[in-house]
């Protein structure tokens, strides 16, 4: 008996006082994804890594807009979001009491205007998104003048551009082999 209560006393608490006192969380906690819709580029990278679709992306051609949407309902805090998110929009908060009492308390959404395409007019990306590539190659070093000139490259839609590169006479090569012809070959 004497040494059962001696390996309490040295034992200590091994309960917590929680929900009486604040639970002491490990830094690396995965709770609650904090969205940043500021941050947000509307990319969609993270709707596609998200395992449980808590995460969904939702384009209206009509009315030009994209709409991110994270149902908390579903998530399973596995942190892929935080992970692939370009522009860090998405952190893993320590966050947990997540109890509502009304369903769509569970929701987060947030809605971004689409770019149209210079060309065919069909709303493509999201503006924000198209803007963030023009940062990045300023930031790569490019020249801003430079970027502004490609600007209406960058707001044209891949099938446009596409066809635009098939009809520009200058990326059509009439002589194939020509491209593969070295310095040693014309000797
Ligand atoms: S933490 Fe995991 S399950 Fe939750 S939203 Fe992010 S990717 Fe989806
Ligand atoms: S990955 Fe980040 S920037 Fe892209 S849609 Fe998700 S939250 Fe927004």
């Amino acid at each position: 008996m004497f040494n059962l209560l001696k390996i309490v006393k040295n034992t200590g608490d091994v309960t917590v006082k929680y929900p009486f006192a604040p639970l002491e969380l490990m830094p690396a906690f995965r709770g609650k994804p904090e969205y940043d819709p500021k941050q947000c580029i509307a990319c969609a990278a993270c709707t596609m890594a998200c395992p449980a679709n808590a995460l969904t992306m939702e384009t209206d051609v009509k009315a030009g807009v994209r709409t991110w949407q994270l149902f908390v309902g579903r998530c399973i805090f596995c942190g892929r979001c935080e992970e692939v998110c370009p522009t860090h929009a998405l952190t893993l908060s320590q966050m947990f009491e997540l109890a509502v009492t009304n369903k769509v308390d569970l929701y987060e959404r947030a809605t971004f205007s689409l770019c149209n395409c210079r060309i065919c007019n069909r709303p493509f990306a999201p503006r924000k998104e198209v803007e963030y590539v023009m940062a990045l190659m300023v930031q790569a070093g490019i020249d801003a003048n430079v970027v502004n000139t490609r600007r209406s490259l960058l707001e044209t839609c891949p099938e446009c551009r596409r066809r635009q590169n098939i009809l520009d006479k200058n990326n059509i090569i009439l002589n194939p082999q020509s491209i593969w012809r070295t310095d040693d070959d014309a000797e």
